[in-house]
């Protein structure tokens, strides 16, 4: 078998073992986790780990999320394909190309400057033209875009930015790790019902590295 055929069947094990076998059935969902190679987006290191069932380190302290997690992010936030989203936390890339295959347009912050770089860089290697990177302070949002049928945040808060909820378009959901620690957090998914009222459901137990910046940890 050659390398990318061996990478392809694997991404296949992993979407039925550990998307669809654990119920993620949204079919925009389980086809955008079937067509981005994971590989490209971690070290060259670890790619023969690139479909093990949990989260990889990429540098600087960071991690990519575990894929299963990735897919209940993308499902809660319910994107159809002319939606914007916003992804905050870019990390590698992965996310927000998972993301851009099912949305119009994703604009992906990230804050760490090498990171932002080497994922802006991946994302257009591998042809996804409708994401925008930026280095900057994503507890702020990205006013100038908003508003956003979807926002990510990769990243655990200790509350929800007000910026991010205002930034938010009726109908649509920000998804958001929670919590008073800095090691676990609640994922949460807000819905904005109206210019006034929100409502908040809690999908389950996650740990994500903090978020750091201005309205996340300091
Ligand atoms: N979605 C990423 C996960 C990366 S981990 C992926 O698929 O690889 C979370 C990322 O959030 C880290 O890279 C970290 O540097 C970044 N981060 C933390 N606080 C942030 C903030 N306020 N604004 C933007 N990025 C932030």
């Amino acid at each position: 078998m050659n390398h990318f055929q061996d990478f392809a069947s694997r991404r296949a094990w992993m979407v039925e073992n550990q998307i669809v076998g654990r119920g993620i059935s949204a079919p925009l969902v389980v086809s955008a986790m079937s067509r981005v190679p994971r590989e490209k987006f971690v070290g060259s290191d670890l790619v023969d780990s690139a479909y093990d069932d949990g989260p990889l380190p990429i540098g600087h302290g960071q991690t990519i999320s575990q894929p299963y997690i990735v897919a209940l992010m993308a499902e809660a936030l319910d994107l159809t394909g002319g939606d914007v989203a916003l992804d905050i936390g870019t990390g590698s890339g992965y996310a927000a190309a998972v993301l851009a295959s099912i949305a119009a347009r994703v604009y992906s912050i990230e804050r760490i400057p090498e990171l932002a770089e080497s994922a802006a860089q991946v994302l257009a290697d591998e042809g996804y033209g409708n994401v925008v990177v930026r280095c900057g302070d994503g507890t702020l949002g990205w006013p100038e875009q908003a508003p956003f049928d979807g926002i990510c945040v990769a990243a655990g808060a200790p509350v929800v930015p007000e910026a991010l909820r205002q930034q938010l378009r009726v109908g649509g959901h920000l998804v958001i790790p929670v919590g008073s620690a800095h090691t676990i957090q609640s994922l949460r998914r807000i819905t904005r019902l109206s210019e006034t009222e929100f409502r908040t459901t809690t999908l389950c137990d996650v740990r994500f590295v903090p978020l750091l910046g201005e309205q996340g940890w300091s």
